[in-house]
């Protein structure tokens, strides 16, 4: 995938965000304060604006940095710098490239894994993002597939899978951590943002190759 590729895949997240606000809001109100939904919906929509604003021939790294900064300029709350981070992160790890295939897809999740375990000191199994990140991670770097839409989909499964897997976890990082036992059945609204993400990224893709 080329740069203007990965612009649509952006924009696709971007739109699978703005889509999925109240059912993330939902999420948040179970076992937090109900703005997870506002929070990525605000910073979705400053990352589509940013793109619009860059020039046509921005690469990679530039596409990946400035949507992180837009991000984390546009929000507030816990995921704000932690997800604005993880793209930031991954478009460092990404500077030069022109394409993007399967090894660049695994740089990029393990630049966004490295980030978010730095920045949000969680660790699999705290039920927070993370723990689809590092589900996506590791798919991603045990596939020998040799298209990135493959590598892709089947990271985006395993980010859903862990999403849903975050239910049967208790919370012991952010917000959600003071409600002990509540958060029992109820999946991490962060964890499923980052999985409609990665699955917004895979249908692009899809569609790109059906082209
Ligand atoms: P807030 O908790 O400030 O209201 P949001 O509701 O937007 O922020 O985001 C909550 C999400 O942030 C959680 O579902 C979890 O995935 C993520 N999160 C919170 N704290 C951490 C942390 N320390 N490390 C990783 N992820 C975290
Ligand atoms: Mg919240």
């Amino acid at each position: 995938m080329n740069a203007r590729m990965l612009r649509q895949c952006l924009k696709a997240a971007a739109a699978s965000i703005i889509a999925a606000e109240p059912r993330l809001n939902a999420l948040d109100s179970a076992i937090g304060d109900g703005d997870h939904g506002i929070t990525m919906r605000l910073g979705f929509e400053a990352v589509r604006q940013r793109l619009d604003g860059l020039n046509e021939s921005a690469a990679i790294d530039e596409l990946l940095k400035e949507s992180g900064s837009a991000f984390m300029e546009a929000t507030g709350g816990a995921i704000g710098p932690l997800l604005g981070g993880m793209f930031i992160a991954s478009g460092k790890a990404l500077s030069q490239k022109t394409d993007m295939g399967p090894v660049e897809l695994k740089l990029m999740l393990q630049a966004m894994e490295t980030s978010i375990t730095r920045m949000g000191r969680a660790k699999p199994g705290d039920k927070t993002i993370l723990d689809a990140v590092h589900a996506a991670c590791q798919s991603a770097l045990g596939d020998e597939a040799q298209k990135i839409g493959e590598v892709c989909a089947n990271a985006a499964v395993a980010a859903a899978e862990a999403a849903q897997m975050t239910a049967s976890m208790l919370s012991s990082k952010g917000r959600s951590s003071k409600l002990g036992d509540r958060t029992l059945g109820h999946p991490d609204p962060g964890a499923v943002s980052f999985s409609l993400i990665l699955e917004a990224f895979a249908s692009c893709l899809r569609e790109q190759v059906a082209l």
